[in-house]
């Protein structure tokens, strides 16, 4: 009997161990995890393409400056009055014409590049606030798993003393026995009998068994022959 209070509170520390190796916080901290380096990938390509678009946009700035001077320049000498030949007059103001449609060109670019800058940056942005929000949850979802963890470490201390203390009553062959089989068996190495079947295969004692096992002294330690199990003789074993 003393073998099934074993049993029971080994079952409970090996229920417990499952659970900690499977906390659903432990899954989706991993996935959480797993976001937050996509994004953190993403955010380097983002701040890439912002770089370079900023770039462009100083490129075509700095485009403009010597054609902009340039058509101030020549107007400055259409405006001055100082050229007085007709030709050189013409020339100068088909000039400016010329520069000006150029300096058109040259700012229809530069908008193209502030437009895609923007949306880059708008990009950046979303990704910012998903990776914040990623980083946020995983930080909330650690914090939980912390506290299941601890809640679960401290029942399997709790199980682990009640263990010790009902293997201190076990006589050392008894309990080794009991752990190899427990070892062989996904943990259970002693099952009741009930009602004539063993609790650890669920399988039903033939006849000779019961009777053998009816016929057993109450100490002698019954084996069974369907799972290897120790079974323990309770009042609802049939016998
Ligand atoms: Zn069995």
């Amino acid at each position: 009997m003393r073998l099934l209070d074993l049993q029971a509170v080994d079952s409970s520390i090996a229920q417990y161990n499952h659970r900690k190796a499977n906390l659903p916080e432990l899954t989706r901290a991993a996935a959480l995890k797993r976001r937050v380096g996509e994004l953190d990938d993403e955010l380097i390509a983002a701040d890439t393409a912002v770089s370079d678009l900023e770039l462009d946009q100083a490129r075509a700035e700095a485009d403009l400056v010597p054609v902009r001077q340039r058509r101030e320049r020549e107007q400055q000498r259409i405006d001055s009055g100082s050229v007085t030949d007709g030709t050189t007059l013409s020339n100068l103001i088909g000039e400016v014409q010329q520069l000006t449609k150029r300096i058109g060109d040259l700012e229809d670019a530069e908008l193209e590049v502030m437009e895609k800058l923007e949306n880059a940056q708008a990009d950046r942005e979303r990704l910012r606030a998903a990776r914040a929000e990623a980083h946020g949850e995983l930080a909330e979802v650690v914090t939980r798993g912390r506290a299941a963890m601890a809640e679960l470490n401290n029942q399997v201390a709790e199980a682990q003393q009640q263990r010790d203390a009902v293997a201190a009553e076990l006589p050392g062959d008894l309990l080794e026995r009991y752990q190899r089989i427990g070892a062989k068996h996904g943990g259970v190495g002693a099952a009741a009998l009930v009602r004539r079947r063993c609790t650890g295969c669920q399988l039903e004692l033939n006849a000779a068994d019961v009777e053998r096992f009816a016929a057993a002294h109450v100490d002698e330690v019954l084996t069974c022959e369907q799972c290897g199990r120790i079974v323990v003789r309770t009042a609802e074993s049939g016998l």
